[in-house]
Order: C-alpha cells, then sequence, then structure tokens
C-alpha cells in the first residue's frame, strides 16, 4: 500500500493498526509480540520502559501507567537542551502526580552522553568549531551557481530525536539495569535481559515509526502503545484536557516542525514567542548563524538551512515581533553567547587543538 493510499485508508475506516502496511509489512510489531519474541530468544527477563517527553502523548501514557493500566518499570525523559521551559514545568507537574498517587515506578532524568548541552551545544559546536554532525532536520535552499535562482531543496533528516532523546533513554535504561545486577556500564548485558521502549507516537503519526528493533542494542525493542491503542494525537489531547492535566506540545523551542496560526498542530512559534520571548531571540540567533556559517564554506552542508519552513529568516518571517524584543533582551542574549562561546572553548577547542 502506498503511503498516499494509506494516509486515504486511515482516515476514511475507524482506524486499526493491524490494517496498515507498517504493521502489515512487520515494520513493527506490538509489545505482546515484542515480548514473546524476547522469550524465545531466551529474555526472560524484560523491562518496559516509557520514553517520556513530557508532552500531550507521553504523558496519556504515564496516566495509563498510574492507573494501572499499563505497566513500567521505568520512565525515562531525556532533557534535549532546548526544550523550552513549559515542558520542563510539566515534567516536574508529572513527577508531582506521581508522588501524590504514591506510584513509585523510577523517573529518570537523562542527557546526551557527550554533549550534555544537547542540541543548543550541539548548534554552538558546529557553529563555533570545525564540527560538522549537523543533526537537526533544517529546511534547507540550494542556490543554482548558473542563474543565481534559489530553490527548496528538502529538508535535512530528523537525527536530534534518535540522538538527544531516543538513545540516551536506552543507555539510561541499560545503565540502571547493569547496576541492579552489579555490573559496570561498560560491560556486557545479561543474556536473560531486553528492554521494550515505548515511544508515544500516535495512530496518526504511524509514517515515523521505521522499526521496533533498536539499531544500537539487539536486546532493546520499540513499540507504539498509542498506535496499538488506535489512538491519535487529538485523543490524547482530548484525554488530557478531559481530566484537566497540562496540554502543551513538547519540542524544542528552536524545533523546526514549529508552525504558525494557519497550520495549527499545538506546536507554534507563537507560543514561544509569548511564552519564552529569549528562547525565540536564540532562535532567531541560531537561525541567522547557521546560515552565514553554511555561506563560509568550511560546512560539509550544501544547502542554505533555515528554522522557518517559509525558508525565510525568522527574524524577518516574525518582522514586528523581533523588533519589539530584540532590545529589551539584548543583554540576556548576549550573554547567553558568551556562556557557550565560553564552554565550547573550554570543552571543544581543547579537542581540536589536540
Ligand atoms: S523537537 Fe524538533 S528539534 Fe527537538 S529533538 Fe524533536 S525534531 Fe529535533
Amino acid at each position: 500500500m502506498s503511503d498516499q493510499v494509506e494516509q486515504m485508508t486511515m482516515f476514511d475506516e475507524a482506524p486499526d493498526f493491524r490494517l496498515t502496511s507498517r504493521y502489515r509489512s512487520g515494520v513493527f510489531r506490538t509489545r505482546a509480540e515484542l515480548a514473546e519474541g524476547l522469550r524465545q530468544e531466551g529474555r526472560d527477563e524484560i523491562y518496559h520502559v516509557l520514553s517520556f517527553g513530557g508532552g500531550t502523548q507521553s504523558s496519556h501514557l504515564l496516566e495509563q501507567h498510574f492507573r494501572g493500566e499499563i505497566h513500567y518499570d521505568y520512565i525515562v525523559f531525556s532533557d534535549t537542551g532546548a526544550e523550552p521551559e513549559f515542558i520542563h514545568e510539566q515534567v516536574k507537574w508529572w513527577q508531582r502526580r506521581q508522588q501524590e498517587i504514591g506510584n513509585k515506578t523510577p523517573f529518570i532524568i537523562t542527557r546526551h552522553s557527550n554533549m550534555s548541552g544537547g542540541l543548543e551545544e550541539m548548534l554552538m559546536r558546529w557553529i563555533l568549531t570545525d564540527y560538522q554532525r549537523f543533526q537537526m532536520p533544517v529546511y534547507c535552499s540550494s542556490l543554482d551557481r548558473k542563474t543565481g535562482e534559489i530553490k527548496p531543496a528538502g529538508m535535512m533528516p530528523r537525527q536530534c530525536t534518535v540522538d538527544f532523546k531516543i538513545i540516551p533513554v536506552k543507555q539510561a535504561v541499560r545503565r540502571a539495569v547493569l547496576q541492579k545486577h552489579g555490573l559496570k556500564s561498560n560491560q556486557k548485558m545479561p543474556a536473560n535481559v531486553g528492554f521494550i521502549i515505548d515511544i508515544g507516537f500516535s495512530y496518526d503519526e504511524i509514517r515515523r515509526i521505521n522499526t521496533d528493533q533498536s539499531p544500537q542494542f539487539q536486546y532493546i525493542r520499540l513499540a507504539y502503545p498509542l498506535v496499538e491503542e488506535n489512538l491519535t494525537t487529538a485523543d490524547s489531547i482530548h484525554f488530557l484536557e478531559v481530566n484537566q492535566f497540562p496540554t502543551r506540545r513538547s519540542r524544542c523551542y528552536l524545533c523546526p516542525f514549529n508552525c504558525d496560526g494557519d497550520r495549527d498542530i499545538g506546536m507554534d512559534w507563537d507560543e514561544i514567542i509569548e511564552a519564552e520571548p529569549l528562547s525565540f531571540l536564540k532562535a532567531c540567533w541560531f537561525d541567522a548563524e547557521l546560515r552565514r556559517v553554511q555561506l563560509g564554506g568550511t560546512k560539509i552542508m550544501n544547502s542554505i538551512p533555515y528554522l522557518h519552513y517559509s525558508r525565510r529568516p525568522l527574524a524577518e518571517v516574525y518582522s514586528i515581533e523581533y523588533e519589539r524584543l530584540k532590545d529589551t533582551y539584548a543583554s540576556k542574549l548576549k550573554e547567553w553567547v558568551n556562556k557557550w562561546q565560553e564552554v565550547i572553548e573550554e570543552k571543544w577547542m581543547k579537542e581540536i587543538a589536540a
């Protein structure tokens, strides 16, 4: 079934994940099927993990866990270093709820293993050093050198979700279970241990599912329980609203998937501008710096990067807001840039000099 046909089928008929091409062709299996597969490999000590993002869908799963509807041995939030403060507030809100209801499941907060400053650190490293690995899904344009014409040229891969969200979760639970077995993090996982990590993709996001097998660790599988429940993003938001739980969508403040009001998916630049003007100005700063550095010709990135889907500078798309805010936050922005310059010099320039 082509993606287009699948999309039509998905919304014409009652949702049923078992009818989708991704399930039928074995791109993913259910939690029960994954557990059975692990047991057949002799892995009968299976840990169920929630990769918690602090937003709507994984909060829905967390509440299902609190209600005893889904079992987790670990809840793990990986901090990308660029979530808006309101997402950190939501994470704290859920931690308080966990305490209030007396749920004792370990709730781990983790980060990227060698870039603990997360996406901000990766971007600053790319801007300030010869680091080449660009890990964000920016919109690209290409320049036709003969005609001078600039044309849209796709998007960079969404590598940040894997590198700053999913891998740190895997590493954190791996460490926790090795420790439980009295082993160090560089030792081998016992042969009877397996993991199923739940990711909060919804039925309407089924095309984001690429695999149920961790490429890094043979004994880790990935499951998509909201898809198995045939629940959409709107269903999760409705559930949270009805229960008067927090409903902000999780993402990074500079995420290129942020949109405008007319493409409303609940993750928009307006929310960032209103709630965190300084973060908006940081995003504008990164947006301009990425193009300045790319045009300098020292990077392997051939295309011209933009954070906004219109492939225009963010400060130009929101020129009224930008002009209104830039002077008020100028010193704070400068302080932030200076702080990062010091960190990058201390941590990564040494590596270059060595
Ligand atoms: S929210 Fe956006 S920028 Fe942040 S990790 Fe996900 S895709 Fe990357």
